[in-house]
């Protein structure tokens, strides 16, 4: 994914711009992880070996993304299985 691209991308449910803050960047400029985060509904959506996961709640699995978010020391919204939220933005 490029940085181009990412920037055409809007939150699935609401349709709000995402933010991005950039992790692993290739030489070549594609953008290998990453995450997206939608100010409007505080989810995240994580960019995973260049593929941005924005499938609809129910389809994503929690504990399939929480080591990568670990990874980049981001902390979930604890306790609430299934809200894709993350922790910093849950008091704004
Ligand atoms: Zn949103």
């Amino acid at each position: 994914m490029t940085e181009s691209f990412a920037k055409k991308l809007c939150c699935p449910i609401d349709k709000h711009d995402l933010d991005i803050r950039i992790f692993v960047k290739h030489e070549s400029g594609e953008i290998l992880e990453a995450l997206l985060t939608c100010k409007e509904c505080s989810r995240y959506y994580p960019v995973i070996y260049g593929v941005p996961i924005m499938t609809p709640d129910e389809y994503r699995d929690k504990s399939l993304e929480e080591p990568v978010m670990k990874k980049w020391n981001l902390n979930l919204q604890s306790g609430k299985q299934g809200s894709f939220q993350l922790e910093e933005n849950s008091s704004t």
